[in-house]
């Protein structure tokens, strides 16, 4: 009984004190492992791993590209589309006010009179048969534009007695009645002055080859002419 008890307590003993130094040694060797780890660390691991993250992430990769565009892409971006909108935009406002190109009433043969338009139209196409081509440079005027010519015509002649033989204030004027036509190029003037009588369509003044009025009963004799305008009670 008493050799079973003792060894039984040393066994026990040695256990006890194995599983201790065990745990202590381990617990020496872990916290040495543990404190040496951390000191070299600090020195070389833990200061290596934070300055290489900052700088590689940090600087080349998002630093360097925005430094470069902003320097480079905004002083020619700014100087180049101011300049260059303005000029497209104001090329495109002249082009509408090339729209007049339509024929004016003033330059065709719808304003005139029934009777000289009737005439005219037959005299064009005669002398469109023979080769020459009659154009309306004035027909029917407003009384507004006559009263325009007529103070150019004041300004360029001198007076209003001289401006008056080449062109009548509006109430006496034969054009503001749609009574009178003016013709051109000269090949249709010397036309029309030669065959105008067969359709009743005479020449008036010496001073204006191109002014023409239905003076006379178509295929009779054109009056004499006046030498130029007058105006009548003025
Ligand atoms: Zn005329």
């Amino acid at each position: 009984m008493s050799h079973d008890v003792p060894p039984r307590r040393n066994t026990m003993a040695r256990t006890r004190l194995l599983s201790v130094i065990g745990v202590v040694g381990v617990g020496g060797v872990v916290g040495a492992l543990l404190l040496w780890h951390a000191q070299v660390g600090d020195v070389l691991g833990l200061g290596a791993d934070k300055e290489p993250v900052v700088s590689t992430v940090g600087a080349p990769a998002i630093g360097a590209p925005p430094t470069t565009t902003k320097l480079v892409t905004p002083t020619p971006s700014r100087r180049t589309t101011p300049t260059v909108p303005p000029k497209t935009a104001t090329t495109p406002s002249k082009k509408p006010t090339k729209k007049p190109t339509p024929v004016s009433r003033e330059e065709s043969i719808d304003g005139l009179s029934p009777k000289l338009k009737s005439r005219l139209t037959k005299a064009i196409a005669a002398a469109k048969a023979d080769g020459v081509r009659i154009s309306i440079t004035s027909g029917r005027r407003s009384a507004a534009k006559q009263q325009r010519l007529l103070n150019d015509a004041i300004k360029k002649y001198g007076s209003y007695k001289l401006a008056t033989r080449w062109v009548l204030p509006p109430k006496y004027s034969a054009h503001v009645q749609g009574k009178a036509v003016d013709i051109g190029p000269a090949a249709a003037m010397t036309w029309l002055n030669k065959n105008g009588w067969r359709y009743g369509v005479c020449r008036r003044y010496d001073n204006e080859p191109w002014h023409f009025e239905a003076l006379t009963t178509p295929g009779t004799k054109c009056p004499p002419r006046e030498p130029h305008a007058v105006a009548k009670a003025d």
